[in-house]
């Protein structure tokens, strides 16, 4: 696998092609820019699963622009996940547990079912891009997360490639993004950008920048070494 400036194509037929089908996934939040790596992976691979975690707390149109793109696409593997019930009930019964511990509230929500996903994959994919915001300026191709691959192959595609890609392939367009939403997340703790950065709306006010579920990630000679030894699955 070629690790200096690959693709985004590239990185993904690489990866759809050294680990197995039914172990791998996109992890997709549906959110203003989701398309384009949902297009890339269905021109490959169409029957790759795609992961949606069911906070509760999305917009409608985000559950709307969901099932517009699974159509469109032909996405024939939309998993469908959410948070345990029970720790819900428990900790989060009014739910207004993001109004006073966010952290916790998208630890139940995200993480939690996001751990249990990932726990049956060998690699997923994130459509996470350097230019978003700057905590993830630094962000590389492929990761390691407990011996997992996360894979971002748009790492390197710029504001203008991700708008030219959805004109180019006339991607419909999530129907908050018209109306300045750049990036989206539940309902609760999203607001239109309040400054250049597109990830400013996320949790406006407070200090938070990141759910959680793309933390502890770690990219070294194990990565790499790791890449090169794994075997093909013979598809
Ligand atoms: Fe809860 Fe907000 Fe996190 Fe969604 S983004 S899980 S509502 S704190």
């Amino acid at each position: 696998m070629k690790l200096q400036k690959p693709s985004p194509d590239e990185v993904i037929a690489a990866s759809l092609t050294l680990f197995d089908p039914k172990k791998i996934a996109v992890v997709s939040s549906f959110g203003a820019e989701s398309a384009v790596l949902l297009h890339m992976v269905s021109q490959q691979d169409p029957d790759v699963p795609v992961v949606f975690i069911d906070t509760g707390r999305h917009f409608r149109e985000t559950i709307a622009y969901r099932d517009r793109l699974r159509d469109v696409l032909g996405l024939t593997d939309l998993r469908v996940i959410h948070p345990p019930a029970e720790q819900l009930q428990t900790e989060d019964p009014q739910g207004t547990l993001h109004a006073g511990k966010p952290d916790r509230c998208c630890h139940i929500r995200k993480v939690v079912p996001m751990r249990d996903v990932t726990s049956g994959l060998n690699a997923w994919f994130t459509g996470r891009k350097r230019y978003q915001a700057r905590t993830r300026s630094g962000l590389p191709f492929v990761e390691l997360v407990d011996g997992k691959m996360r894979v971002n192959p748009l790492a390197g595609m710029s504001e203008t490639d991700i708008s030219d890609y959805f004109v180019r392939h006339d991607l419909p367009i999530h129907p908050l993004a018209l109306v300045g939403y750049p990036s989206i997340g539940c309902e609760p703790c999203t607001s239109t950008a309040t400054n250049r950065d597109k990830r400013s709306g996320r949790w406006a006010g407070i200090s938070k920048t990141e759910c959680g579920i793309h933390s502890d990630s770690r990219f070294d000679d194990r990565t790499v070494r790791a890449m090169r030894t794994m075997e093909a699955p013979g598809r």
